[in-house]
């Protein structure tokens, strides 16, 4: 039988994030990765489209898992070792100044693979990373510090079903992973995906019988 497991990332901790995109989640029983980031300038650039630390503590509380998108979300391939790791420590204070466990899953910001930040992420108990590679996840087989996904926005529907189609072929050591930004992403326009197609497609997850689990979930 073909896997049926889809993890779903949300990056960039958007304001939707708590206002439309959990309930969706909670009425269908569907598990998720938030990956926080929280530059200053991105506060200071569009006030109220971001989450607060109790927003995203709120988060947390309501189960779902919270990973680590760096503190002020740069390029990593071009930051020294020192650097990486002021940017990952930092993030991970920001979420103990507000009662969030360290994460275990992270994502690289602007999505490539940084081998230099990769080789560093053990240190601070990361054992899951998100690349935006296209491809499926298969447990044994990918590196679990280079783990592909399908982003998805308005522009880009047609990678929802090539993610679940790349499932068809294997068993349940496989899942698709999905990620988007804000639903609807009022900072940055680019990577919006508008709150009927999110709907339209987690109906389809659940109509269809998907198990949709957060990473570490089904990295574990
Ligand atoms: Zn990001």
């Amino acid at each position: 039988m073909a896997a049926k497991n889809v993890v779903l990332t949300f990056d960039d901790a958007c304001r939707s994030h708590l206002e439309f995109v959990v309930p969706v989640l909670q009425k269908y029983g569907f598990g998720a990765t938030f990956f926080i980031s929280v530059p200053e300038r991105w506060y200071t650039e569009f006030p109220g489209a971001f989450l607060s630390g109790e927003e995203i503590f709120e988060i947390h509380r309501l189960g779902f898992e919270i990973g680590n998108h760096t503190l002020n979300h740069p390029g990593l391939r071009e930051k020294c070792d020192a650097e990486c790791r002021f940017e990952l420590s930092s993030l991970n204070e920001f979420l103990a100044k507000y009662g969030i466990t360290a994460p275990v899953s992270f994502a690289y910001p602007g999505g490539p693979y940084a081998a230099n930040a990769a080789a560093i992420l053990p240190e601070f108990g990361l054992r899951f990373a998100r690349t935006t590679e296209h491809d499926i996840w298969i447990k044994d087989k990918t590196d679990p510090l280079q783990i592909p996904c399908f982003a998805i926005t308005d522009k880009d529907e047609a990678n929802f079903h090539q993610a679940l189609e790349l499932l068809n072929d294997g068993g349940d050591d496989r899942a698709a992973v999905i990620l988007y930004h804000g639903v609807p992403d009022e900072a940055h326009p680019w990577c919006n995906t508008s709150p009927e197609l999110f709907e339209k497609q987690m109906q389809y997850l659940k109509g269809n019988g998907y198990t949709v689990i957060s990473m570490a979930e089904f990295g574990r």
